[in-house]
């Protein structure tokens, strides 16, 4: 191989990313080197500014590039129900969807024992906290049908039962299922279709 070493570096980390491999980031990468000016010039300059301004709502963990997601800016979503997510993927997942008009809360992942992932690591304290400074009615738990998943969403419910309705998505959702996997449809089913905790 022959190749230059920047092209060699960039395929290697294009190969990192989920859903591609050495194969795909070959052809990308090939495929944007032959559309320098009108692709890959643009995508570099989206990626550095993306790079430059991402960041997390202070609010609900959603990825946006202010202070506040545009969720959390925006007052009509505040309708009083809240949405816990495992991961900024359920979020837009569920936004996909367009059936839920409240707000969200991303954990960053689940509790789990074998990981030592307790529930500090997790944004479990500052939903707690979100409970009592907010007009919340109602918390929907849309975790994981996994066992990590269930355990997070009953630890969840122990401490907002007294001051919350909670409700969990049906199980349209597969076991295992991430909502990122889920069409539109199903994820409108297990929302339309929730049940008391
Ligand atoms: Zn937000």
């Amino acid at each position: 191989m022959t190749q230059p070493t920047e092209i060699e570096r960039l395929i290697e980390m294009m190969a990192k990313l989920p859903g591609l491999g050495p194969r795909s980031a070959r052809r990308a990468v090939l495929h944007l080197v032959a559309r320098r000016e009108g692709q890959l010039a643009p995508l570099a300059r989206q990626m550095q500014q993306v790079a430059d301004t991402a960041r997390a709502c202070v609010r609900c963990g959603n990825i946006g590039t202010a202070e506040l997601c545009p969720i959390c800016a925006d007052g009509r979503r505040a309708n009083g129900q809240i949405c816990v997510v495992e991961t900024v993927a359920d979020l837009w997942a569920m936004e996909r969807a367009g059936v839920f008009r409240g707000r969200y809360h991303v954990l960053g992942g689940t509790l789990s024992a074998l990981d030592a992932v307790g529930p500090e690591e997790l944004r479990i304290p500052d939903l707690i906290g979100r409970i009592a400074e907010e007009e919340v009615s109602e918390v929907i738990l849309a975790l994981p049908a996994t066992v990590d998943g269930q355990t997070t969403a009953h630890y969840i419910a122990d401490r907002l039962e007294d001051r919350v309705t909670l409700t969990s998505l049906a199980q349209g959702v597969p076991i295992g299922g991430e909502l990122d996997f889920l069409d539109d449809g199903t994820i409108t089913a297990a929302l339309n279709a929730r049940k008391p905790l």
